[in-house]
């Protein structure tokens, strides 16, 4: 049998998404719930794929779609394009993933020099209304099918307006609407070279193939990228029955929400426009009312807008958005989608569907994700001056953002190349902007509410966005507001919760969140509902998982902070840290050391210092584990640069003076230069060169517990080396460490552990020698990209990585989100033969991947007992590791 590529919206269902794309699907299932949705029919996107990859639509496809069209013909009792009693269509793009804006839709396809007659017909004699429609198709199927540039549009109906004398598009009358639609097929014939085509299916079938190919224009594509869909999916395409909007004062069309997006709170919410058609709300290009308002204008309509509301919450468990039109009193939907929210709006709806008895906590957990916690980590703005504000818009995406004042996208992404914030201000923003929005800080509008392009493409992005801000004049380089002028570079304030805008910086504060995680806040007597929302599903994500969650921290004020954030512990305190500042001229004489006593006197005035360290840190992780590492990087890394002492040294020469220890210390550095440092004497490498080095820190750590343990407490100290590619290595290092433990503690009941770092790829592949010598493993999942890659972790990220990701050779940076194929299966290879070795063996991660989203999922499936990551990350990976753990 042929393949299906065409399914009746009766035909589907919401779970056929892959195939009918988000729109298709939902059309379908609301079909199928009785809802007055028009008529139509949805070509699937293996047709779009297979389009894409051939050229022409596949064979097969046309015919299934003449068969759909009599069906829907037949129920509509009109035929396409018919000159006495027009059906007209729509034509839409419909991805898997919602990509708002991104590709094509062609209205009113079916009408030509006949049936717009009978259209008007139909329309009870309003040649206006069908004339207006007629000129609609031609300028979206000129620019969308056929490239023609839409300004020649836009400045014929500018011309005719001029002409006329009048500034709105309302004033045209049916008269100037048909000259209108003679001079815009002279302006599609010019630029195509033939004329508008008059038959209704291969307008159809032109259409289709317009949005199959607005897969790949250049907004998809980018969106796509910054969205990380894959880009080899393709979109469905709809064809369904036109309904009006635009047909007089009982008609208009808008968009609404079951629950406010930005916020969460409960409550329908929307905008509404009268006489209008779909595009126009979407756009922003007029000023909408609210929803509300649809209640006193159609009563009728708005009740049942309201059932259908509550219909499509119960039936999906969560906020839907939709579109609707209302032709001459009659409601019809367009479109609802499960819809997209603020991370504060998705952890309050939640919250607030469990409170409602919809879904159950472990629904709620898998609504809500790391990255969004993250996002409401941010700070926002202190308003304790008291700024007044410049004016204030619509809060259309939360945040606070800082930057100077840019009018155009390609400046914005100009400035920020050069590290510069920037605030992107726009009348109102069109899918030609993206880039200049990813770029900026926060974007702010003068059109458009909640639901404008630039609304909901910020809250998709968690980026800072202000809209409708209708007091600004907006300009091509300054807006003005009141009698305020501000020209491009001059700092801006906006705040992207309550839409204020302020001019110059405003300082910014921690957010409630943060508060709450610090115990500023107690989620039980909070009256802040976000709090109280992520006080539950955190709890929730706490009870699910296995994954322990320990922090990096190299000082007792971090891991303070760490474990009120909820960490079980320290994974990696990175003890070089603890060589610089004052302390840098004690490694500089145990580098310059030239005999034994010398060497012995360095470290002798290192190690109380060392000491208090970590006595520091052990007190405040106490009854946790703190693994502690042992000092990693080449120790020149501690010393002046070669280049600078060589100056210093050539100009003391040049003076006739005695460089005298400059001299010396050059020489040192000379001595250790290497060409890869990072391959070199590093790690426990450098604890086998320079002796006492390693002996100075176990015997430091070993004191600092002993003496907390004197003192009643509970230190859990883990000594970890750093490096290890042979269990030879290890094996020289514990012995001597061993020693040092069993001598400073005594009998003061404190077990010390000893492990090591597996971040050498051979490590990995040895790993089950090398658990013989381990009690823990923890990846060290930077130097083990870096070396399973061969990527330079100092230098990639700048240097190609932007080029690679353009490739596609990835999606992410490896050094971001762990690459699972390769790195990932070195980590498997070392988890199996690591346990076959030690059943005891602890395993944990350390690099920068333990805090991230995607990884800690894949170290839950891997089997290790816990992630660590800088304490700011602690309630993402809490989190995240309760939802690997669902
Ligand atoms: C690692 O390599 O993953 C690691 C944690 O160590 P560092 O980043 O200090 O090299
Ligand atoms: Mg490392």
């Amino acid at each position: 049998m042929a393949e299906t590529f065409v399914y009746d919206f009766a035909d589907g269902n919401r779970d056929l998404k892959d195939l009918l794309g988000g729109k298709g699907a939902n059309l379908a299932e609301m079909t199928n719930l009785g809802l007055p949705v028009p008529p139509g029919f949805t070509i699937t996107t293996t047709a779009c794929r297979r389009y894409l990859a051939d050229g022409h639509r596949p064979a097969g496809l046309d015919a299934q779609i003449a068969e759909h069209l009599a069906t829907l013909e037949a129920a509509m009792g009109r035929r396409l394009g018919d000159a006495a009693d027009p059906l007209l269509v729509s034509v839409r793009s419909g991805a898997v993933h919602s990509m708002p804006g991104m590709m094509e839709t062609v209205l009113n396809v079916g009408l030509n020099d006949d049936s717009v007659i009978g259209l008007s017909a139909q329309a009870g004699g309003n040649d206006r209304f069908a004339w207006d429609s007629y000129r609609r198709l031609i300028q979206m199927f000129g620019k969308t099918v056929c490239e023609v540039p839409g300004e020649d549009f836009e400045e014929a109906i500018s011309e005719v307006k001029r002409a006329k004398g009048v500034r709105d598009d309302l004033a045209l009358d049916a008269d100037d609407l048909r000259g209108l639609v003679t001079v815009f097929k002279k302006i599609f014939a010019k630029h195509t070279g033939h004329d508008f085509p008059q038959d209704p299916r291969e307008q159809l079938d032109l259409a289709i193939e317009a949005v199959f190919r607005s897969w790949n224009a250049e907004r998809a594509v980018l969106y796509r990228r910054q969205e990380r869909i894959p880009a080899d999916l393709g979109t469905a395409v709809n064809i369904c029955s036109m309904v009006f909007g635009n047909l007089g004062a009982d008609s208009g069309t808008g968009v609404a929400f079951t629950r406010d997006p930005a916020t969460g709170e409960p409550g329908v919410y929307g905008d509404y426009l009268a006489n209008a058609q779909g595009e126009d709300v979407v756009a922003g290009i007029r000023n909408t009312v609210p929803l509300q308002d649809l209640e006193r204008l159609d009563k009728k309509s708005f009740d049942e807008l309201m059932r259908i509301m509550s219909t499509l919450e119960e039936h999906y468990r969560d906020l839907c958005d939709i579109e609707f039109t209302i032709e001459r009193g009659k409601l019809w939907m367009l479109q609802t989608r499960v819809g997209k929210r603020t991370a504060a709006a998705a952890f309050r709806i939640a919250a607030g569907l469990v409170a409602e008895g919809r879904i159950d906590l472990d629904e709620a957990l898998r609504r809500v994700s790391g990255a969004q916690l993250a996002q409401l980590m941010f700070p926002r703005f202190d308003l304790s001056s008291e700024p007044t504000p410049l004016t204030r818009g619509v809060g259309a995406s939360p945040g606070a953002a800082v930057g100077q004042a840019v009018f155009d996208s390609r400046r914005a992404v100009e400035l920020a190349a050069d590290g510069v914030p920037v605030i992107l201000v726009r009348r109102e923003t069109n899918p030609d902007d993206l880039a200049g929005m990813i770029a900026a800080q926060g974007i702010l509008t003068s059109r458009g509410g909640k639901t404008s392009h630039a609304a909901v493409v910020a809250r998709g992005m968690g980026k800072t966005c202000v809209c409708g801000a209708d007091e600004l004049e907006v300009g091509r380089d300054a807006f003005t507001v009141g009698g305020t002028r501000i020209e491009e570079g001059q700092v801006v304030s906006i705040d992207g919760t309550t839409g204020r805008v302020y001019l110059g910086p405003v300082p910014v504060r921690p957010s409630e969140v943060v508060r709450y995680f610090e115990g500023e806040l107690d989620a039980g007597y909070s009256d802040d509902p976000l709090v109280a929302a992520v006080h539950l599903i955190m709890s929730h994500a706490d009870a699910q998982r296995r994954l322990r969650v320990r922090t990096n921290a190299d000082t007792g004020a971090d891991a303070a902070r760490a474990r009120r954030f909820g960490a079980e512990g320290i994974g990696l305190c990175r003890t070089e840290h603890m060589f610089l500042g004052d302390r840098r001229e004690l490694v500089e004489r145990l580098i310059l050391a030239a005999t034994d006593t010398e060497r012995a006197d360095a470290l002798a005035a290192l190690l109380p210092l060392q000491r208090a360290d970590f006595v520091d840190i052990l007190r405040e992780m106490d009854g946790l584990p703190v693994t502690v590492r042992l000092i990693d990087p080449p120790l020149h890394e501690f010393l002046p640069s070669l280049e600078d002492l060589a100056v210093q040294v050539a100009v003391a020469h040049e003076r006739g003076e005695d460089a005298g220890r400059t001299e010396e210390m050059l020489a040192a550095v000379r001595r250790m230069h290497e060409q890869n440092p990072m391959l070199g004497l590093r790690g426990v490498r450098l604890g086998l060169v320079i002796p006492g080095l390693f002996a100075m820190q176990v015997r430091a750590i070993a004191e600092a517990a002993a003496t907390l343990a004197r003192e009643g407490r509970d230190p859990r100290p883990e000594i970890m080396v750093p490096l290890v590619g042979a269990v030879q290595e290890l094996e020289t290092v514990r012995a001597e460490a061993e020693k040092i433990i069993a001598e400073v503690i005594g009998d003061a009941g404190v077990t010390v552990l000893i492990g090591t770092m597996i971040e050498v790829p051979r490590a990995a592949l040895t790993a089950g020698q090398i658990a013989e010598a381990a009690e823990f493993f923890s990846f060290g999942t930077n130097d083990l990209t870096q070396m399973a890659w061969g990527f330079s972790r100092d230098d990639v990220e700048g240097a190609f990585f932007w080029k690679y990701l353009e490739l596609g050779i990835f999606g992410i940076s490896p050094f971001e989100s762990l690459d699972r194929d390769g790195v990932g299966r070195l980590v498997r290879i070392a988890v199996q033969e690591g346990r076959a070795a030690r059943p005891d063996l602890k395993l944990g991660v350390c690099g920068e991947h333990g805090g991230d989203p995607e990884s800690v999922h894949f170290f839950h499936e891997a089997g290790l007992d816990y992630v660590s990551c800088s304490p700011f990350r602690v309630p993402v990976a809490r989190l995240e590791a309760g939802r690997a753990a669902l």
